[in-house]
């Protein structure tokens, strides 16, 4: 089986948020299929977007070495969040939430489909992803855009 550099995104805003990240990353291990190779520092954001007057958040990004395909390992993410307390049907969209875990970066794959997209969609044009997925991993490569992490944290 092949395996695949994949970056996430690990956002808290509700509850112990560091306890959170930490715990993810903790299930995400044990995970068969996963190693989680490298993480950023957790770093304290404002909320973009959503509700106004909402908790600031904590936010990391992680370098998975993985063999499971882009939705198995979407799929892995959403049970950590659920198993994490987060409850989709109860939530407001950008709102607060325990835990909400993207894909980035999945090798060199460009993703189109209506429940999953790689390159996250929105990762270029956010501070809060590029900052930590820029510490960990400044060379990876946006295969759409044709520019690095710390090209598109520059390009802000
Ligand atoms: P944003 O996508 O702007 O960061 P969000 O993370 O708050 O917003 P969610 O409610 O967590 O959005 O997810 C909505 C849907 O996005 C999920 O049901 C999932 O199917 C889909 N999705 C598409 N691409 C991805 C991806 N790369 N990583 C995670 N979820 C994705
Ligand atoms: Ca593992
Ligand atoms: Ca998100
Ligand atoms: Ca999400």
């Amino acid at each position: 089986m092949e395996t695949v550099i994949a970056y996430i995104g690990l956002g808290a805003n509700v509850g112990e948020t560091a306890d959170t990240l930490r715990r993810a990353l903790e299930m995400l291990a044990r995970r068969e299929g996963v190693t989680v190779w490298r993480i950023s520092q957790f770093l304290k954001t404002a909320p973009a977007g959503g509700p106004e007057d909402q908790p600031s958040y904590l936010n990391a990004a992680a370098e998975l070495h993985t063999t499971l395909s882009p939705r198995e390992l979407l799929a892995a993410l959403q049970e950590i969040e659920t198993a994490l307390g987060r409850n989709r049907s109860r939530e407001l969209r950008w709102g607060p939430r325990t835990c909400d875990l993207d894909i980035l970066l999945y090798g060199d794959q460009d993703i189109d489909s209506p429940d999953l997209q790689i390159p996250h969609p929105r990762m270029h044009e956010r501070r809060f992803v590029l900052e930590p997925l820029s510490q960990i991993a400044p060379n990876a490569l946006h295969p759409r855009l044709g520019k690095t992490a710390a090209q598109l944290l520059a390009d802000l």
